[in-house]
């Protein structure tokens, strides 16, 4: 008797005859009926998710668990992502744009297929929150200048009180802020825009009939308010204490200024800014050094750090697949003078195209609750893995 049949029937034995983990595809069929289809099984020993992106042609990917659901999204390494930065609202030339245009602007985004993501998770290469086929885009303004967020006052619009409405300050219809509440889509119930705040002048300049403190700004009433009216319902970003070019001021004063501008923004928000994650450089970063780098990224607060910084550079960004710089993250600057070739960058521009996979695990086959589907997108690949455990 030869050997080989008692290799085979080893093999044989090694290798179970089923597959541990399958996938089956969730769809409606014809007839309007949920099916599964697709069966997809695991070969043993693979984790199923890295089997399942390989499958699908995923160039890099994550997971992230949401209530019930597993999802699966692509880190993808070839298009660009679009970050714009802009500065005040109003008709100047250079570094403002009108209401009118930005209002444009959003419903531009909204009727062409993009999709704002925050900063953070361009810079943690996640983009599982962006519906299949959507187009992932960053969006912010520097400086907290005038006309990002105003409130109405009784008299001068910067030393007047505040016009109030049961306690509630009312916002000017044409600040920032008020336009992105009316036209920009939330997500968990925050608008993914970051204002990246510098303490050169009066955060977003009107002080509540408040004595003007001088620099660098701090203990002003209407400012915390505001603070914290962005850290609840948008994103914060530190833009340095002086917003003076880190080159200029020297890199090791530069990264204290930074700290301090942070110390400044947690003593506003109430002990701890909860968004704050990121640095935009003042007047951007040429050539970011690896000492700078290894300056800003070392920072810390409470255990906290930032996860990246952003340069200004009129350049789309890589795709986060790709991304080889996080400190030195291109933007492009939006205003009046910009504004057509804004719009055109946006229309011709290789943008990443979001790709996600909603999985519901499951210890048999079954089709998901209705209930657990909520949160997909007609667009996203919808599964149901059986785990034989
Ligand atoms: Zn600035």
């Amino acid at each position: 008797m030869s050997i080989i049949p008692a290799i085979l029937l080893s093999l044989t034995i090694m290798v179970p005859a089923y597959a541990e983990n399958v996938f089956w595809r969730y769809a409606v069929d014809r007839y309007e009926r949920s099916v599964l289809m697709d069966k997809l099984e695991v070969p043993s020993g693979l984790n199923p998710y890295e089997f399942l992106a390989g499958e699908l042609g995923y160039d890099a990917w994550i997971t992230r668990d949401e209530k019930s659901v597993v999802i699966l999204s692509e880190q993808a390494s070839s298009g660009e992502v679009p970050i714009l930065c802009l500065h005040k609202i109003g008709d100047d030339d250079n570094y403002a744009l009108t209401p009118q245009r930005f209002r444009e602007l959003l419903q531009y985004i909204n009727a062409n297929g993009w999709y704002m993501v925050t900063d953070s998770q361009y810079l943690k290469k996640d983009f599982s929150r962006v519906p299949t086929g959507l187009k992932p885009i960053v969006m912010g303004s520097d400086d907290a200048s005038y006309g990002t967020l105003i409130y109405q006052t009784v008299g001068d619009s910067l030393t007047g009180r505040v016009r109030r409405f049961f306690g509630k300050p009312i916002m000017e219809r044409d600040s920032m802020a008020a336009i992105l509440e009316r036209y920009a889509k939330k997500e968990d119930n925050r608008i993914n825009f970051t204002f990246y705040v510098s303490f050169d002048a009066v955060p977003f300049r009107q002080l509540d009939g408040y004595k003007n403190p001088g620099f660098p700004y701090r203990n002003i009433p209407v400012v915390a308010e505001k603070i914290r009216y962005l850290d609840n319902n948008f994103i914060l970003g530190i833009h340095a204490l002086s917003h003076i070019y880190a080159y200029e001021m020297g890199i090791h004063e530069f990264a204290e200024d930074v700290l301090a501008a942070w110390n400044v923004l947690d003593e506003y928000a109430g002990a701890e800014a909860l968004t704050v994650q990121t640095l935009a450089f003042p007047f951007g970063i040429e050539n970011l050094s690896a000492e700078l780098e290894s300056l800003i990224s070392s920072l810390s607060r409470n255990g906290r750090r930032l996860v990246g910084g952003f340069d200004l550079d009129n350049a789309p960004a890589a795709p986060p697949g790709s991304l080889k710089k996080p400190f030195e993250v291109s933007r492009i600057n939006v205003d009046n003078s910009r504004w057509q070739e804004t719009l055109n960058t946006l229309n011709s521009i290789n943008a990443v195209s979001a790709r996600r996979e909603i999985i519901w695990e499951t210890a048999s086959k079954r089709l998901p609750n209705e209930r657990l589907l909520l949160g997909a997108a007609p667009s996203d690949g919808v599964w149901v893995l059986v785990k034989d455990d």
